[in-house]
């Protein structure tokens, strides 16, 4: 990018939904200019290894809602295989630390914590998820600790109000060659910046103009795609400064949920695609999926505090985690047959700042205020804009399309 220049409209950030905008912007025919901080498309979707036989997804993993979602649709058409192998969290674990009557009676016990959330009306208080738990109930511990890692929080921190708001098809399939590679793929001959921070929007004269760490962008329109986080510790300023969008934004942090991969030897003593979990006495605990697509892999997930723990510990802080809670279940030759492939800590990641947004209690209403447009030329766009597709990359991917259609619409141009 030269040190100056201009467009019709600059999209901030090459993630599911920036890529999704920039799209409709192009085929609509206007010019576009879409800045991305990092060195790569994709954002929160990053597909390691991508042309591996086991390609990593470190990001989004599960096209949930996936008999709706526009990345399944996408997918196919790129050639993708989709395995529609039901996912763990399903079916029932394998009896290991966990026999099948606790399980069903942790299943009985989250059931009714679902029921008594569900009850809670519309028009009542915005209070927290945990205040549904049974009080001293045998499973609330696991119940938070699943908590950590659908919303990245435990419920204590969870608006059951917005919670409530997403919706599930409870269709989850995955795409074997990764999902991130999909939405990379999508990205693909877009007019995209790479490695080009934006720091500043300059939205007070009659166009708007954003400096960079590569210059300064004069344009008639911009679409902010950046995560909630980014914006709440405003490491872009708005000039004038917008309040309202901080105070959204600081409404929907961004949980922490990490994925671990390690290599299993003798993987076949394991059945493909089960699940374990590391303890299910406390909230602090990771979940194995052993053998994910019938792989010689362990796919570790950790959330919430434990994964804010875990980050600042280092990779070793994961790999010394999950190997001992593995051998408190499997005996202590365990250890020698796993190794560390892979690990992503997306808290201490720059341009992420965490992992998918939840709403705080009381604050169910910040992502209308986030996604609201000012002036009718300054978008906001992201997963966190979503009301009921929230922290999904399907739900990043309507809301960088509803903000492109905005777009195309305040310019007159919509069909
Ligand atoms: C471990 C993990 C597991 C997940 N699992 C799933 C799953 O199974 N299914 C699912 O649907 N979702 C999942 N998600 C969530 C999903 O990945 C995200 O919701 C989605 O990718 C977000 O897309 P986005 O475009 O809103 O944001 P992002 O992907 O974060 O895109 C924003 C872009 O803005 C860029 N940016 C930041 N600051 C600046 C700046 N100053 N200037 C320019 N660019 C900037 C970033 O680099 C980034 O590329 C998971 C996420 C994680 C981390």
């Amino acid at each position: 990018m030269a040190s100056s220049s201009n467009t019709d409209v600059a999209i901030i950030g090459a993630g599911a939904a920036g890529i999704a905008a920039g799209r409709r912007i192009v085929d609509a025919r206007l010019d576009c200019v879409v800045v991305e901080a990092r060195a790569r498309l994709g954002g929160r979707a990053w597909t390691f290894d991508h042309r591996s036989a086991c390609p990593i997804d470190l990001g989004c993993g599960w096209l949930h809602s996936a008999d709706r979602n526009p990345w399944r649709e996408l997918a196919e058409i790129q050639g993708r295989s989709i395995d529609k192998t039901p996912p763990p969290w399903m079916r029932l674990s394998a009896p290991i630390g966990f026999s099948l009557s606790e399980q069903a009676a942790f299943l009985q016990a989250h059931r009714e914590f679902y029921q008594r959330l569900d009850s809670l009306a519309d028009q009542g208080p915005d209070i927290a998820g945990a205040s549904f738990l049974e009080p001293f109930g045998r499973w609330n511990a696991l119940i938070n600790a699943v908590s950590t890692y659908v919303s990245g929080a435990e419920l204590d921190r969870v608006s059951a109000r917005d919670f409530l708001r997403y919706e599930d098809s409870g269709v989850n399939w995955r795409v074997v060659e990764g999902y991130g590679s999909v939405i990379a793929t999508h990205g693909r001959g877009l007019p995209v910046v790479l490695g080009c921070a934006v720091q500043l929007i300059d939205h007070g004269g009659r166009r708007l103009r954003l400096e960079t760490t590569h210059g300064s962008i004069t344009a008639d329109a911009a679409i902010v795609t950046v995560p909630s986080a980014i914006i709440a510790e405003e490491s872009i300023l708005f000039r004038p400064h917008l309040p309202e969008k901080t105070q959204a934004a600081l409404g929907l942090p961004l949980g922490l949920a990490d994925k671990l991969f390690l290599s299993l030897s003798h993987a076949e003593e394991f059945d493909e695609e089960t699940r374990v979990f590391g303890r299910t006495d406390r909230s602090e605990t990771g979940v194995y999926h052993f053998r994910p697509f019938g792989r010689s892999q362990i796919e570790a997930y950790f959330g919430g505090r434990l994964a804010f723990e875990l980050e600042a510990s280092g990779d070793v802080g994961f790999v010394d985690f999950a190997v001992g809670e593995l051998v408190a279940l499997l005996g202590n030759d365990f250890a020698r047959r796993v190794k560390p492939l892979r690990l992503h800590r997306w808290g201490a990641d720059p341009f992420s700042r965490g992992s998918y947004s939840y709403a705080l209690p009381g604050k169910s209403d910040c992502r209308t205020q986030l996604a609201a447009a000012v002036d009718d030329r300054l978008f906001f766009a992201g997963e966190a804009c979503s009301p009921s597709d929230y922290s999904t990359a399907h739900g990043a991917y309507l809301s960088g399309v509803a903000a492109a259609e905005a777009v195309i619409a305040a310019r007159g141009m919509g069909r």
